[in-house]
C-alpha cells in the first residue's frame, strides 16, 4: 500500500507503520480538507507517524476525530492535540481492557453530529458492533464513509464481547448499506469502490458462521462455548482457537438475544 496518497482533491491518507496479522498494512489515518485539516483516527501514538501526519498535513491542523478508541486507532490524539492545539471530536472510551483511555475528546459525536468547516463537511454515523463507540464519518461532498474498523478491506473484523456485540454489528451493517455511499474508505486498506457487495459479503460470511454456530449448538448441546469451539471451526490451526473462542462466544449471545439458543452455568443449548 502507497504510505501517502491523495484519494480526490481534499482527502489524503498516510499508513501508520504498525503493519501486523490484526492491523493489515497499518492503520489509515485520514486527512481533509487543505487550508484547515482534520485528522480522522491519527493512529498508535508513534513519534514518526505524528511528524510525518503534520507534514503531510502541510496545513494547520484544526480537528482531530476517531472512530473508537482501540489502541490502533485513537491514542495518538493527545499528543497531536496538544501540539496543535486542535479540537479532537468523537466518543471516549468505554471501559474494558483494549481501550485507549488517553482519548479524551472535547466534542462528544453524537450520531447526526456534524464537523462543518468551510471546506468539508464530516457527519458522524453511529455503527455499534465492532466498539459500542464506534462512529463512521459521512464526508458529504464525495458520499464517501470512513469506516473505522467497521468495514475493513479484504477481511472480517475482531466482534470481542462484551464491548463487541454481533446482533448490533450487523444492524449497523444493514444501516451503512442503507446509505448507499459511493465508496467506503476503511480504516485498514484500500478504498472499496462497490460498498454494497462490501456489505453483503460481510454479512452474508457472518450468517453463515452464525449458521454454522446454530447446527453445532443442535448436534452438542451443554457444551461450554471453550468446548464448542473446535465443533465450528473446524478448519482452522488450534494456535487460532482463543480468538475463535471471542467470536464464537459473540455470536452465541446474539443468538440467546434472537430467542434461538439458551445457556445454562455456562453451557448453550438450542432455545
Ligand atoms: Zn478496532
Amino acid at each position: 500500500m502507497e504510505p501517502f496518497a491523495e484519494l480526490r482533491p481534499g482527502i489524503r491518507r498516510i499508513v501508520a507503520p504498525n503493519s501486523s496479522m490484526m492491523t493489515g498494512p497499518g492503520t489509515n489515518t485520514y486527512l481533509f480538507g487543505d487550508k484547515e485539516i482534520a485528522v480522522l483516527d491519527p493512529g498508535p501514538d508513534i513519534k514518526s507517524h505524528r511528524e510525518a501526519v503534520i507534514e503531510f498535513a502541510a496545513a494547520p491542523i484544526r480537528w482531530i476525530l476517531a472512530t473508537h478508541t482501540h489502541p490502533d486507532h485513537s491514542p495518538g490524539a493527545s499528543m497531536l492535540a496538544q501540539i496543535t492545539g486542535a479540537v479532537v471530536l468523537g466518543r471516549p472510551a468505554p471501559d474494558g481492557r483494549h481501550q485507549d483511555d488517553t482519548f479524551q475528546p472535547d466534542t462528544f459525536l453524537n450520531d447526526g453530529g456534524k464537523l462543518e468547516t468551510d471546506e468539508f463537511v464530516l457527519k458522524a454515523v453511529h455503527t455499534p458492533g465492532h466498539a459500542s463507540n464506534h462512529v463512521c464519518l459521512l464526508h458529504e461532498d464525495s458520499n464517501w464513509l470512513f469506516t473505522g474498523d467497521h468495514v475493513i478491506d479484504g477481511s472480517t473484523v475482531v466482534i470481542n464481547p462484551p464491548d463487541g456485540n454481533m446482533k448490533q454489528y450487523i444492524e449497523s451493517l444493514r444501516r451503512v448499506r442503507r446509505l448507499e455511499c459511493d465508496a467506503l474508505a476503511p480504516g485498514h486498506g484500500e478504498l472499496i469502490r462497490n460498498p454494497e457487495r462490501a456489505i453483503d459479503w460481510i454479512i452474508d460470511h457472518r450468517l453463515e458462521r452464525e449458521a454454522k454456530v446454530a447446527a453445532a449448538l443442535a448436534a452438542n448441546p451443554c457444551l461450554t462455548t471453550h468446548e464448542l469451539v473446535p465443533h465450528v471451526y473446524k478448519d482452522i490451526d488450534k494456535k487460532l482457537y482463543n480468538l475463535a473462542e471471542r467470536s464464537l462466544l459473540a455470536h452465541l449471545l446474539k443468538l440467546e438475544e434472537d430467542g434461538d439458543a439458551i445457556v445454562t452455568d455456562g453451557a448453550w443449548k438450542k432455545a
